[in-house]
């Protein structure tokens, strides 16, 4: 049996489109069919029906009404289904046979551009990787910005420094080819991230891809800095590619691109961002308790997209460092200043977003209302910048393009409140347009005739309820109620009959009847075209949009910066080349936040000649607190902020390494152990003496001797050949002896009081090796039994007399503890009066006692 025709134009356009769930739009509807269908009921909550399609079966079939389908389109995107658009090409009412239709675009987790389906703080990113052998091009974009990166890794075969680049950006979907297809393990680890990864490999010499991009942006190679990129180059166009093939549209907003070295920033690795809490807090995972949820004051959109960029992506120039610090200590100093650019900044929408919606046409009149109101703002905030003189913030005042003409096109043609449909009309302001005009006046004249009619008729015929109606399908109409019958002209045509009236018209009425909706479906058609142009001309603009928006987004940032400095007490940093960090009364940026005023803050002094510090003292004293504080100061600075110190010199950082804790991570399947060394081995291979590194308990995973003989090769290595700034946490005391044996090295700990039996700690880091661990003490802290303490106590005493014999030997006597408890179980079921209880009790005893039974047993 044949299909309808129909369900034959459906197949043939879901044949290319297998890979996607297909919205096929019918009438006022989209619909799903067969394993579409099912999918969709399932995961949209729909209802599942069928229709006939020419088989015995009916196809299994859902639809969502089309004006919703933007809901439905996110969510199923969300569940990461891609969604291919299938649209009517032509007018079904003028179409002769079956509708010509075709897919318009697809919807991918990372091609998004519904806002309202993304977190408006955060980009989201499209990544393009492109592998051959060891070397990788690297394209990424946010196409609801525009924001658009490319690099290149060379002869690279760690693994690690590739997946550390793909991952910083966080992106939420990838397009690779098949080389790095074939790479199963990357593949494997980028999978659990849950992030959605497509095939995408186009066949292209280097000559096409050239082309391809120059076309796109309009300049030859070596002007974008790509001459010779032949990686990035490729993973570029890819990613080009990709997009016009699900978005089906010239990709305007897509205009500026950075390429970008390693040597441009300071780079921070997965781990770090991590373990250092940059972006998020590891107890949480959101923002708030992360260094970004102390920073990001910002308020618009662009501004909290641009802080954890920087936050990302610390700087390594001194002079660019240097710019952001003079424009945040301006602002910084001017509290009135500050005040009122906030207030102008609240009543700017996301206009880099709205921008890049110019490009598709789901814009309506309204974001071009939310366009017009940010621009209306810009004068002000031009004029409230034109007194500071700091290079940055002059550059933004100089450059500010405030876009007026793209306000008054949008203030003398689009209305202040307009529909939000696009194809209503009430868009097009009156006085615009002379046709616009010319019909709203027709349709209201129409109308007030309409009005004035039910009177001058009532005269006129001299009927008391004489009544003018209007109703969907009989239009306007008179009522006469039946007792006034006789009285009806002779010119009325009777229309309808209700139980106790007549409905009339007249030729008159039905003249200007036709006018009136004449001119409103007319009037709605040229709306709509007047809108589109206007949008074909604030599109051609988007660059200037773009630009505008992403001066506001740092202005918003330095802004941001300042306030928490002056909220939190912070200093501004000195930074210099020189290898020596100087931090006076040093805190924590983001616990001092939850500790009110209780946070005891810390020194350091370390430079090239003394560039390691072993750092000793209990558990809870504060050691790895204390070096997480360092390692973020030096990150502040490095992005141009304001630091929680009364001073702070640093010498600038090329990247910052973290080992901290014993926890198992992505590279999964392999021993807690295994992943610690192998991070320490990615540290010792990368590092440089420009470098930071926070080691903490490194060669805990292991038995005792091991990791300390580990411990100490790797501080060896580290003080011999690599000379990095390094901060080592550690409980192994023994390795307090290098201070002796090597320059470089030198003892520090965190101070504790001793009280009694109790320890007090008083959290201040002072020089020289602690001389014990105070296990004990904080054991007893935690609340372990006092039979244990003591007995631990013991043990000590003898291990610390060097008799390790006696120890063991005292260990064993006090495990006799053990039988001593036994002795009382024994004694315990001797005592039980068995002729004196109850079913009841003797079963609840029974089992008290089996649960102290297998506490004994060892
Ligand atoms: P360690 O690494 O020595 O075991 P942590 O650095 O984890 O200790 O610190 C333990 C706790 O002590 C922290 O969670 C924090 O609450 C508190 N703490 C650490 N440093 C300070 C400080 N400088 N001032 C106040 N409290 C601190
Ligand atoms: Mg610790």
């Amino acid at each position: 049996m044949a299909y309808t025709p129909m369900m034959e134009q459906y197949l043939k356009i879901k044949e290319r489109y297998k890979d996607s769930i297909l919205f096929f739009r019918i009438g006022d509807f989209y619909e799903m069919f067969f394993d579409d269908a099912t999918i969709a009921a399932k995961e949209l909550e729909i209802v599942l029906t069928g229709k006939d399609c020419g088989q015995n079966e009916r196809a299994p079939m859902a639809g969502v009404p089309f004006h919703a389908a933007d809901f439905y389109i996110d969510k199923l995107v969300k569940k990461g289904y891609k969604v291919a658009i299938c649209e009517q090409l032509e007018d079904p009412a003028l179409a002769k046979g079956l509708v010509d239709r075709d897919v318009i675009r697809v919807y991918t987790p990372g091609t998004v551009i519904n806002t309202s389906a993304i977190d408006e703080k955060t980009n989201n990113y499209l990544l393009s990787v492109y592998r051959n052998k060891d070397n990788y091009g690297l394209s990424i974009v946010d196409v609801t910005t525009g924001d658009l990166f490319t690099t290149e890794i060379s002869n690279c075969r760690d693994l690690r420094k590739v997946y550390d680049e793909i991952m910083r950006y966080n992106p939420s979907e990838i397009i690779a080819n098949q080389d790095f297809f074939n790479n199963s393990k990357l593949i494997k680890i980028i999978m659990s991230n849950h992030i959605y990864l497509n095939k995408y490999d186009v066949n292209k010499t280097n000559e096409e891809i050239e082309e391809i991009i120059c076309r796109q942006f309009n300049k030859p190679l070596n002007e974008l800095g790509l001459l010779g990129k032949n990686h990035a180059n490729a993973s570029l166009v890819y990613l080009l590619l990709y997009l016009e093939d699900l978005q089906k549209v010239q990709l305007n907003q897509i205009n500026n691109l950075t390429y970008y070295e390693d040597k441009s920033f300071m780079m921070l690795d997965s781990n770090t961002i991590k373990n250092l809490e940059i972006l998020q807090s590891n107890k949480t995972n959101s923002k708030t308790g992360s260094l970004l949820g102390v920073l990001d004051k910002t308020i618009t959109p662009m501004g909290g997209r641009l802080i954890k960029r920087w936050l990302e992506e610390p700087l390594i120039n001194i002079d660019k460092i240097k710019l952001r610090l003079d424009a945040v200590e301006e602002l910084f100093k001017d509290y009135d200043g500050r005040l009122e650019l906030k207030d102008v900044l609240r009543g700017i929408y996301d206009i880099e977003r709205l921008a890049s919606k110019l490009v598709y046409q789901n814009i309506n009149a309204k974001d071009l209302i939310s366009i017009k109101i940010s621009i209306e703002k810009l004068p002000a905030i031009k004029n409230l910048l034109s007194k500071y003189s700091t290079i940055c913030l002059k550059e933004i005042y100089l450059k500010l393009d405030i876009l007026k003409d793209i306000y008054e096109l949008i203030d003398k043609s689009i209305k202040d409140d307009p529909s939000t449909s696009v194809k209503e009309g009430n868009i097009i302001k009156d006085g615009y347009d002379e046709n616009v005009d010319k019909l709203r006046k027709a349709s209201t004249e129409g109308k007030a005739w309409i009005t004035n009619l039910e009177a001058s008729e009532k005269e006129k015929t001299g009927i008391k309820t004489l009544k003018v109606g209007y109703n969907k399908v009989f239009g306007y109409y008179i009522e006469v109620s039946k007792s006034y019958i006789s009285m009806v002209p002779q010119n009325y045509i009777r229309k309808q009959t209700l139980a106790n009236a007549e409905r009339y018209v007249t030729p008159e009425l039905k003249e200007i009847e036709e006018k009136i909706l004449g001119a409103e479906t007319k009037l709605i058609d040229l709306e709509y075209e007047i809108f589109n142009k206007i949008r074909e001309k604030i599109k051609n603009e988007i660059e200037r949009i773009q630009k505008t928006a992403k001066n506001i987004a740092i202005l918003d940032v330095l802004i941001s910066l300042s306030n928490v400095a002056e909220t939190n007490n912070y200093v501004k940093p000195t930074v210099d080349n020189s290898d020596r960090i100087v931090i006076k009364d040093g805190r924590h940026p983001v616990i001092e936040t939850i500790m009110d005023d209780s946070f005891v803050s810390n020194d350091i002094e370390i430079d090239e000649k003394k560039p390691i510090m072993i750092i000793t003292g209990p558990n809870m004293a504060g050691k790895s607190t204390y070096m997480r504080q360092i390692a973020l100061i030096v990150l502040m600075a490095q992005i141009g902020s304001f630091v929680p110190a009364s001073f702070a010199k640093i010498g600038i950082v090329d990247r910052i390494f973290t080992r901290v804790g014993a926890s198992d991570d992505l590279f999964s399947g392999q021993s807690t152990f295994m992943v610690e060394m192998s991070e320490v081995s990615n540290i010792l291979s990368s590092a440089t003496e420009k470098s930071l590194i926070i080691l903490d308990e490194v060669g805990r995973g292991t038995s005792t001797y091991d990791g300390m003989s580990i411990a100490c090769a790797i501080l060896e290595y580290i003080h011999d050949k690599i000379k990095a700034k390094t901060l080592f946490a550690t409980h192994y005391h023994e390795l307090t002896k290098l201070e002796d044996k090597l320059d470089g090295v030198r003892n520090f700990n965190i101070s504790v009081e001793e009280k009694n039996d109790d320890i007090i700690f008083l959290r201040k880091i002072i020089p020289g090796a602690a001389d014990r661990s105070y296990g004990i003490q904080v054991s007893k802290l935690a609340g372990l039994p006092d039979i244990v303490i003591n007995n631990a106590k013991n043990i000590l005493n003898s291990l610390e007399n060097g008799n390790i014999e006696v120890a063991v030997e005292t260990a064993a006597t006090q495990i006799d503890i053990f039988s001593m408890e036994k002795d009382s179980l024994i004694e315990e079921i001797i005592n039980i009066d068995i002729d004196n209880i109850t079913p009841i009790e003797a079963l609840n005893y029974l089992y008290k006692l089996k649960k102290k039974a297998s506490t004994l047993r060892t």
